[in-house]
């Protein structure tokens, strides 16, 4: 398998694009600006020391003095282990800090006998600074590597929590241990299990490399200094993913490409040669086809070649992936046709997996098959796709309904969370009502207004859709209206109003232009509810309004045949709002139980928002 890392740089954001056999494999993603400046390492100097505290603060050349606990100058092996249990190299628990700094004061040095001012310290940043407070630092310096977590200055080996096996825990230390400069410290990380002596120890000499190069710093210059900035994306897919397996790595930014190469002189220098600097025309993820499929992986449905698709659906709890034939009908057995998509759908659903990184669990429903050995297939091959992934996957078996269950190691957010947010139109529920249900939701609202409003035009705003509705498939509605109140209607269509959104109200009267409103539709809402209710009064009112209504049209036998006048089910997006939006319209305005066809059901209680 031969492999490339493609990297464009050029923009505010970095993108690193690992592609194999000339398709994307992984995606990652960094905005510049989004970079704070946890675990980095500055030289600085005391300013002051606290005995009542027992901290100091360490100018480190940011507006804010650097906090620094006697914990972190005199810790002890413990201490490190609580840090490093966890992997992620750092604590999590925030507000209980401070209590717990107060708790480790007890015994050992004080930090008076510790530090004086003025001193020069290296210290490295464990939190980001905070409006108030300044960065949290430590004087243990750590630095996390491909499969190794560095401490240079203290004598200890720790493997994470989460590699659980005794046995794979005690081989990683006997390695760590036969290998490592004596007094130093190294933490074996989770991704480390079952990797080889060779891989950990090109690790530890990278890391030993990294050091050495930040003592040389510390040694010369000025005081405040950043000697170490952390690595960013770029440096650390060098220095994780730039692995023998990968042909070359490619990048388009000219500054970039100098820092990767003086990254790799230093600490990588088997890989010289393998570098290169783009110089196409095209933008560089266009011209290898990563742009495209960056959109493929932003879409819920997803084609196969074959003609049959994958609806992705990433949900709070777990992910559905949903198999469909689509338009594929083969020339053999439906058997045939529906094994061969299933197939090809395996490779599609890693593949995706991969490029939008979803973990926890997933839930994926290959299209049934009969026959057991179909199954089997299936399974097989799927669990051969997913042996490329980095992040380690879980399968069960196919089931009888052709569901397969798995769960893949989370390792961080999801492409989809990371490029986009919900929709602010239909504010993240994936719909809005359908133009039929908005339609004789403000049907509805006339007729119970109507009354109420004393000119003898009535004019109605709402979305130009809505409007147009009004006027075409519908209009026969408004017409019967206007009969039964005996006024004018008139519809006009407002672009600036959501879809859902309407307004009623005399001629004289002047209507709430939406984009007026500085906080948009959330603001609105609470307006549209309090006129109903100032026009309305109580649900019990309304209902008894309604129903007094009800009877007097059955009464009079107007015949309002409008029903056969209502648009057609079919253009209505959504099943569910569909059915609504008819069986309101027969509530509502085209039938009573006297005049209308016999299947009609009498009328329930009108659909009424509560006002508190
Ligand atoms: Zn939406």
């Amino acid at each position: 398998m031969s492999s490339l890392l493609v990297i464009n740089a050029d923009g505010p954001e970095t993108r690193v694009a690992l592609v194999e056999d000339g398709l994307l494999g992984e995606l990652y993603i960094e905005r510049k600006r989004e970079r704070g400046i946890a675990g980095n390492i500055y030289k600085g100097r005391v300013e002051r020391v606290l005995p009542g505290m027992q901290a100091a603060f360490v100018n480190i050349g940011a507006e804010k003095s650097a906090y620094l606990h006697v914990s972190d100058v005199r810790g002890t092996p413990d201490d490190l282990k609580r840090l490093f249990a966890g992997d992620a190299g750092k604590s999590s628990d925030d507000e209980d800090e401070e209590e717990a700094d107060r708790r480790r004061v007890g015994s050992g040095a004080r930090i008076e006998d510790l530090l004086k001012e003025g001193q020069e310290i290296v210290v490295q940043v464990t939190k980001e600074p905070i409006s108030t407070k300044g960065a949290r630092t430590t004087r243990y310096v750590s630095l996390p590597g491909r499969h190794l977590v560095f401490m240079p200055t203290v004598d200890h080996i720790g493997i994470s929590r989460r590699i659980a096996s005794d046995k794979e825990r005690r081989r990683l230390r006997d390695i760590v241990e036969s290998m490592r400069p004596p007094g130093s410290g190294f933490i074996v990380r989770t991704v480390a299990e079952g990797i080889s002596e060779k891989e950990l120890k090109s690790d530890m000499e990278f890391l030993i490399k990294l050091w050495n190069e930040i003592v040389k710093r510390s040694e010369s210059g000025r005081c405040p200094a950043l000697i170490y900035n952390d690595l960013d994306l770029l440096l650390r897919t060098v220095r994780d993913m730039f692995t023998p397996d990968v042909e070359k790595l490619i990048i388009d930014s000219r500054s970039e490409y100098d820092r990767v190469k003086k990254f790799i002189a230093a600490l990588m220098p088997d890989f010289t040669g393998h570098i290169e600097l783009y110089d196409g025309t095209d933008p560089i993820f266009d011209g290898y086809g990563i742009e495209i499929e960056i959109d493929r992986a932003l879409e819920r449905k997803v084609w196969l070649k074959s003609g049959g698709y994958l609806i992705v659906d990433e949900m709070e709890a777990l992910t559905a992936i949903d198999v469909n034939t689509g338009r594929f009908v083969g020339k053999s057995s439906l058997e045939d046709t529906i094994t061969k998509t299933n197939l090809e759908a395996c490779r599609e659903v890693a593949e995706q997996l991969r490029i939008r990184s979803i973990g926890g669990m997933i839930v994926v429903d290959f299209i049934d098959m009969d026959r057991p050995q179909n199954r089997e297939k299936v399974t097989r091959t799927f669990n051969e796709h997913l042996r490329r992934d980095r992040a380690k996957a879980t399968v069960t078996r196919i089931s009888e309904l052709g569901l397969i269950e798995m769960t893949r190691k989370r390792t961080r957010e999801s492409l989809l969370h990371n490029l986009t947010e919900p929709c602010t139109y239909c504010e993240g529920k994936g719909y809005t009502k359908s133009r039929n249900t908005v339609a004789y939701e403000l049907l509805r609202e006339i007729r119970r207004q109507g009354d109420l409003i004393e000119s003898d035009t009535i004019i109605v705003e709402a979305h130009p859709t809505i409007a147009d509705v009004l006027a075409t498939t519908d209009h026969a509605f408004i017409e019967d209206l206007e009969k039964r109140l005996q006024k004018r209607i008139v519809v006009k269509g407002r672009g600036s109003f959501h879809m859902e959104d309407f307004e009623i109200h005399s001629p004289g009267e002047k209507a709430i232009e939406k984009s007026d409103l500085a906080g948009g539709r959330e603001r609105e809402e609470p307006k549209r509810r309090k006129r109903r209710k100032r026009a309305l009064g109580s649900p019990a009112d309304v209902e008894a309004m309604l129903a007094e209504e009800e009877h007097a049209a059955a009464g009079a036998g107007g015949g309002n045949n409008a029903a056969s006048g209502r648009a057609d089910d079919s253009d209505a997006p959504t099943g569910n709002a569909n059915g609504n939006a008819n069986g309101d319209v027969k509530n509502g305005f085209a039938t009573s139980p006297a005049a209308g066809p016999a299947d009609v059901t009498p009328a329930p209680a009108p659909e009424i928002k509560p006002t508190e």
